[in-house]
């Protein structure tokens, strides 16, 4: 759901306005950094030696590390934080310069060594610097952590027509090379995939740019069915740092009672949003987590 402005500033600004007209003192760039907890009161360290007393804290700092630290500190256990939600670092020929190109639906496996494949369908984005897209994003999602470990070093096997069965896409090629038979390869694809990319798949098998489809031998309509259903690509990184969407880990959620959000190791401290071990997919998932666990939150600590 958008706000009809498209401008995300109206969220915020809704936010705000309903904070303050519910009586909130909002008190911006005055960085939490510390709270100690003594006989069930808490003392917030503001930034230039302020300090705020108060009986029952709220901590939704996000993937903010001192967010992590203030928990550690108030005897929470971290699951340890990793990105999630990243794009792809791939350098491959076949995607090369085609940045923008997308492929409505996909079925994408993330392969790493050591580890069960997983599988996702979705549209595909190919970008400047590898892919994304929502499979893409799920992969990321779901991996996270074998990704970590392998230093975001793995295999990206794609299928680009995943609603045909390798005997059907078989006889849609052969079919081709009957219809079509004068035609050049590169200039007409019998299955919907951007000409651009369809250019570079059959680049990729190593015909001639001007064969016919008349002169496609047995072993190239092989390579190319495998390009097509199983074409594979090195993943080499993840997207820039921070650029992922979301943290996957963070505090303990065994340590949480999720009908207040109250922690369980420090009566009158609250949780909120990313610090907690939850992670989404993309779609709202995690906006839902802040705003839901934020609301569960406010409404305990204000009984
Ligand atoms: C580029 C991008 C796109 C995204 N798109 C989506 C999407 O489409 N859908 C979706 O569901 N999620 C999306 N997310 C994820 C979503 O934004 C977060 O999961 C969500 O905002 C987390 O909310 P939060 O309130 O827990 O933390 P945040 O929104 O990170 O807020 C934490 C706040 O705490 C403040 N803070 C931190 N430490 C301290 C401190 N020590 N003292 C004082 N203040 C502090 C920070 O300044 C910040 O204002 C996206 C994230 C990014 C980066």
């Amino acid at each position: 759901m958008f706000p009809v402005t498209d401008d995300s500033e109206t969220i915020v600004d809704c936010l705000t306005r309903s904070a303050r007209a519910a009586g909130v003192e909002v008190l911006t760039g005055v960085a939490v950094q510390a709270v100690e907890a003594s006989e069930s009161r808490f003392t917030i360290q503001l930034k230039e030696n302020k300090r705020i007393v108060c009986d029952h804290i709220l901590l939704a700092t996000g993937s903010n590390p001192l967010g992590y630290r203030l928990a550690a500190s108030l005897g929470h256990e971290l699951v340890p934080p990793v990105p999630s939600l990243f794009t792809f670092n791939i350098t491959d020929p076949r995607i090369q310069n085609l940045a923008g190109v997308s492929v409505p639906s996909v079925q994408a496996k993330l392969l790493v060594e050591g580890h069960k494949p997983l599988e996702q369908m979705g549209p595909l984005l190919i970008t400047h610097w590898g892919m994304s897209g929502p499979a893409v994003l799920k992969l990321s999602a779901w991996g996270a952590r074998m990704l970590y470990e392998t230093q975001y070093r793995g295999t990206l096997q794609v299928n680009w027509i995943p609603s045909l069965t390798v005997d059907e896409l078989r006889e849609r090629l052969l079919g081709a090379k009957v219809e079509y038979a004068k035609r050049a390869i590169a200039n007409y694809s019998p299955i919907p995939l951007p000409q651009r990319f369809w250019q570079r798949l059959v680049s990729a098998i190593g015909v001639d740019s001007g064969l016919r489809w008349a002169d496609l031998s047995k072993k190239a309509l092989d390579r190319l069915l495998q390009e097509l259903q199983q074409g594979r690509f090195e993943i080499r990184g993840k997207g820039v740092f921070k650029d992922e969407f979301v943290t996957c880990g963070g505090v303990n959620l065994k340590e949480v009672n999720f009908k207040t959000m109250e922690s369980r190791c420090c009566p009158g401290l609250y949780f909120a949003g990313e610090i907690l071990d939850v992670d989404g997919v993309t779609g709202g998932f995690n906006f839902q987590n802040a705003w839901t666990t934020g609301w569960i939150a406010g409404q305990a600590m204000g009984e």
